[in-house]
């Protein structure tokens, strides 16, 4: 039988993960192997149940153990904002920024034909249906200065005219083309904090 390198397995595994490449596999597979056996378990475990458990907030969207996520079960939190985002992590980068206390919608991702993903494909209508019920003042589309989140702005914008509404977007200081969640908090707060009505 041949021999075989005892940390090819760990490390085909490891050079899955983002800007993860063999050199850095390397140093984390021996970085495993310091650990105790308990903690590697642990590790694994919590990594496995999360997996497991998580499921989309029936509301919003956003990723959660319970059938409503922890904004939506946060009854302290501004009820008559909502802020549009792409994906629950933006979500988390948001709430690094402590700039928004209002509420979120979720859509699943961006329009963008060359890809292949229509506006059926989003949750759009469950954003309508909520916005028809009269609980929001003000609606942020927090989504990524690229084509496909102007477009999905644009589209958007379009589906709630002549909602009783404000329809806002995240000021400029973002960069074109960037993602929201490699923005830094601080650059993200002033985006926030400076968003402008949609025109
Ligand atoms: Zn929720």
């Amino acid at each position: 039988m041949e021999e075989q390198n005892p940390l090819t397995g760990v490390i085909e595994q490891l050079t899955k993960l983002p800007s993860i490449g063999q050199k850095s596999a390397q140093r984390l597979a021996f970085f495993f192997l310091s650990l105790s056996k308990a903690e590697v378990n642990q590790f694994a475990k919590i990594l496995v149940e999360t997996r497991e458990n998580i499921k989309y907030c029936t509301t919003c969207f956003n990723i959660s153990f319970t059938p409503q996520c922890m904004v939506c079960c946060d009854f302290e939190r501004n009820q008559s904002i909502l802020c549009v985002v792409a994906q629950p992590k933006e979500i988390f980068a948001i709430e690094r920024t402590h700039e928004f206390k209002g509420l979120y919608h979720v859509l699943g991702g961006l329009i963008s034909p060359i890809d292949g993903m229509q506006p059926d494909m989003l949750r759009i209508s469950e954003l309508i249906l909520r916005i028809k019920s009269g609980q929001f003042k003000e609606v942020i589309l927090a989504l990524n200065p690229t084509v496909e989140g102007e477009t999905t702005a644009l589209y958007l914008a379009s589906c709630l005219k002549g909602c009783p509404i404000s329809i806002t977007k995240l000021a400029y200081g973002l960069p074109v083309g960037a993602d929201i969640d490699y923005a830094d908090d601080m650059t993200l707060q002033k985006a926030l904090s400076g968003r402008r009505t949609f025109e």
